[in-house]
């Protein structure tokens, strides 16, 4: 069980993605632009943040860059059409820690989200040499 915070603008698809997510006894909250995803990472914190990349206002890779620029580290799981190679190298290399593309298994969502939460929380500060 984590709390997670899904920033996505497509209605239907976050219904769906909700229902899973709760049923796999998930805390679950949405938001439907960039804007107020922001702002929710500013003001409370989350387990896992799911991102689409196409939204109304700014670009998830937006949301993202500013997320990380204000030393946010929780772990990231872009989900998005977008699928080209290109799209998938400036996701990770914006500081998400997944990519996952739409359309796409609940079960493999469900997967990817365990393996995240898996990882040790605090990494920063830590030198492996
Ligand atoms: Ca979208």
């Amino acid at each position: 069980m984590a709390k997670i915070l899904f920033v996505e603008d497509d209605q239907n698809l976050a219904t769906r993605v909700l229902e899973w997510l709760e049923l796999e006894k998930h805390i679950v909250e949405h938001c439907g632009n960039g804007k107020m995803g922001c702002e929710k990472l500013e003001d409370f914190k989350y387990e896992l943040v799911i991102l689409d990349l196409g939204l109304p206002d700014m670009t998830g890779i937006d949301v993202l860059k500013k997320f990380r620029s204000l030393g946010g580290t929780t772990p990231v799981l872009i989900l998005t059409g977008q699928d080209s190679l290109d799209d998938k190298e400036a996701g990770l290399d914006a500081g998400a820690d997944d990519y996952l593309t739409k359309p796409f298994d609940a079960r493999e969502l469900s997967a990817r989200i365990r393996a995240l939460l898996r990882r040790p929380t605090h990494f920063s500060g830590v030198t492996l040499n």
